[in-house]
């Protein structure tokens, strides 16, 4: 009986989502044993012509990291969405956007500015930028096109199910794998995670505030942070209320606070108007300006409470630099 086909691709991440792959362990062996790989362009040399001569549907699944950044990704989604019966977006980028998605504060012509310009590493007196075709001797070279925007996978292709996490954890990622497999699947749609809070399950719970505590916050290298205690009890932002449980508090167990990678429950329409609302609670201010002294301290407040989610959000990206 031939095995279940199954393809991965690399969009806008930074590739932790393949390295978790092989971060499964001696599980891998059990997976490549059931199913046979057909596209996983950073392990194994499939074209994608290979994937054209596939018929339609005939990919038992697609995991897909990144968000989509450039025509050449959302050109592989669309090919990968017709050729697989199911697709996952697999990873924090491509379930919300991710850090990559914080591009989405700026645009195209100012990243490209920065970056083939002002940025201190670069010496580029002609102005040379990128182009999506150059002519040579040979002939004519071609980029795939730079979008003005990140977007999450499902804001371009139809997606199955989502699989969260900055990466998935080998114990979510083997789960999903197995159900698969088995077809014994949620309805469609499902983030393949428990759908309760971080809070719910993190050990320093007993600690976390009810009330008004805080009077100052503080980013991570100000304070000696105490390995017990709720980190909002100490003046520390942790996007653990607003983000679903799944990771196991990987970021917790390493005293550093959460910063949302699983996004939010399916009860949370946007993550960090969530947070906002959960850390105005707790603020302790007699006085729009204490309130204003307390929130100042905060720095770069929408790049903290949308961490991973901006292209995901209501938000999804700033307004006012000429969008295309
Ligand atoms: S806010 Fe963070 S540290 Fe506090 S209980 Fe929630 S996850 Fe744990
Ligand atoms: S603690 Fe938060 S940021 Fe860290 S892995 Fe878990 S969900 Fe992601």
């Amino acid at each position: 009986m031939s095995k279940p086909k199954i393809a991965f691709y690399w969009c806008a991440s930074c590739g932790g989502c393949e390295e978790s792959i092989v971060d499964l362990a001696e599980n891998i062996l059990k997976v490549v044993d059931a199913v046979e790989i057909v596209l996983w362009p950073v392990a194994m040399d499939f074209k994608i012509k290979d994937v054209e001569a596939l018929k339609d549907g005939e990919i038992a699944v697609s995991f897909i990291n990144g968000g989509i950044r450039t025509g050449e990704q959302e050109h592989i989604a669309n090919l990968l969405r017709k050729k697989s019966g199911l697709v996952v977006a697999y990873g924090a980028c491509a379930h919300l956007g991710g850090v990559p998605g914080l591009a989405n504060f700026y645009n195209r012509s100012k990243i490209f500015d920065y970056v083939y310009q002002k940025s201190p590493s670069v010496n580029n007196p002609d102005k040379i930028f990128p182009q999506e075709k150059t002519t040579v001797d040979e002939g004519e070279l071609r980029l795939p096109k730079f979008y003005n925007t990140v977007y999450t996978l499902d804001q371009v292709i139809d997606v199955d199910y989502y699989l969260p996490g900055c990466a998935p954890p080998p114990d979510l990622i083997m789960k999903a794998i197995e159900a698969i497999l088995s077809g014994n699947l949620p309805e469609k749609g499902a983030v393949l995670a428990p759908d309760k809070s971080l809070c719910d399950t993190c050990k320093r719970k007993i600690t976390k505030p009810e009330n008004a505590v805080i009077k100052k916050i503080n980013r991570v290298h100000e304070v000696l942070m105490d390995p017990d205690k709720c980190f909002l009890d100490q003046g520390v932002i942790c996007l653990g209320p607003a983000t679903r449980d799944g990771c196991g508090e990987r970021c917790i167990n390493a005293n550093m606070p959460c910063r949302g990678c699983f996004g939010p429950t399916s009860r949370v329409e946007d993550q960090g108007a969530k947070f906002l609302s959960a850390l105005a609670s707790i603020i302790d201010a007699d006085n729009e300006e204490e309130i204003k002294k307390i929130t100042d301290s905060i720095a770069d407040p929408a790049g903290i409470f949308y961490f991973y989610s901006l292209p995901a959000s209501m938000l999804r990206r700033k307004l006012g630099v000429d969008n295309e």
